[in-house]
């Protein structure tokens, strides 16, 4: 029987990891099907069980289920632990192990895809939802000079900077106006409603590189508002996309797929 692999979310017809692994699997030679699956918002245990009973062998989990997914899982790895939240299900003969390749994905982008060197830097987090929290310990490990998450609702940075028990700052927007960083990071969903975060205009024109999680076909509003500003390097997260895939590919098949023409593929399917 051919393995079966899904990602699962609500709402899930946009997503692009179907695409995503289908080539990967072309491309290593492996045989498997990768779908789409729509739960219920209240329904997310029965239909990974029905997925299970099924046949499938793996999922990757994305909004609203990270958390519930965190908690189905009966083993974690300890990146998933740390962050509490779970993109990647695999299902073997010890149950259900759940991982988060979120942050590796973002890391391995920055890094690989654009050579930026993380060390040593003076880093900016912007949100606090389930994506800054899946990405933060990766930051972490990279050994910035200073790492500073900023939300809207304080009290949600501060959870996270308290469950890392690290040297995490946690400042609101309007505090930033004397710092600067040379990178910052969205993990708002800002983009997806055309806002930007309410960041003064000088720690954008100040920093080297800005990144956004969204992707599209346009540069997105955070995009923008940091390139006017001044600063050079404005990126967006369709590369965080295919990489934290290839590490829940290589998490399900042992088999780390070429990440490069992938992406290149996607950034034209996006342009067709
Ligand atoms: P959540 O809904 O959990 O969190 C959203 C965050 O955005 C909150 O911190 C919220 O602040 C903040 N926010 C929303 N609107 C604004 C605004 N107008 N100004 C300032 N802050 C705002 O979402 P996730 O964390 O799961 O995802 C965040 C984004 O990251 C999504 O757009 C998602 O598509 C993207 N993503 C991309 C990935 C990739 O591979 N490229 C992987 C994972 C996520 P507050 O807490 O104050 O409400």
């Amino acid at each position: 029987m051919t393995d079966r692999y899904a990602v699962i979310g609500n709402p899930i017809a946009h997503s692009k990891s179907p695409e995503i692994h289908m080539e990967f699997a072309r491309q290593t030679d492996q045989s498997l099907t990768y779908e789409r699956l729509l739960a219920p918002l209240d329904g997310f245990v029965e239909t990974v069980e029905a997925f299970r009973a099924a046949g499938g062998r793996g999922l990757n989990v994305t909004v609203p289920f990270k958390e519930e997914a965190f908690r189905y899982a009966t083993r974690l790895t300890a990146r998933a632990e740390a962050s509490g939240a779970v993109n990647t299900l695999r299902f073997d003969e010890q149950g259900v192990l759940g991982d988060n390749t979120d942050g590796m994905g973002l890391v391995r982008d920055l890094r690989a895809n654009h050579g930026i060197m993380l060390y040593g830097t003076r880093m900016l987090l912007l949100g606090a939802g389930g994506a800054a929290r899946g990405v933060i310990g990766s930051l972490v490990g990279e050994q910035p000079e200073r790492l500073v998450i900023a939300n809207r609702t304080l009290s949600k940075a501060q959870d996270i900077a308290d469950s890392f028990g690290q040297a995490i700052e946690v400042m609101a927007y309007d505090a930033l106006v004397t710092e600067r960083f040379d990178i910052i990071i969205n993990a708002t969903s800002a983009s997806l409603t055309a806002e930007v975060p309410p960041l003064p205009e000088n720690v954008y024109a100040g920093a080297r590189v800005a990144y956004d999680m969204v992707y599209g076909a346009e540069i997105t509003p955070f995009m923008a508002r940091a390139a006017q500003a001044g600063c050079p390097i404005c990126l967006d997260g369709l590369g965080m996309l295919v990489e934290q895939a290839g590490e829940s590919f290589y998490l399900w098949r042992n088999v780390r797929p070429a990440t490069g023409p992938v992406l290149a593929l996607l950034r034209a399917s996006l342009h067709a």
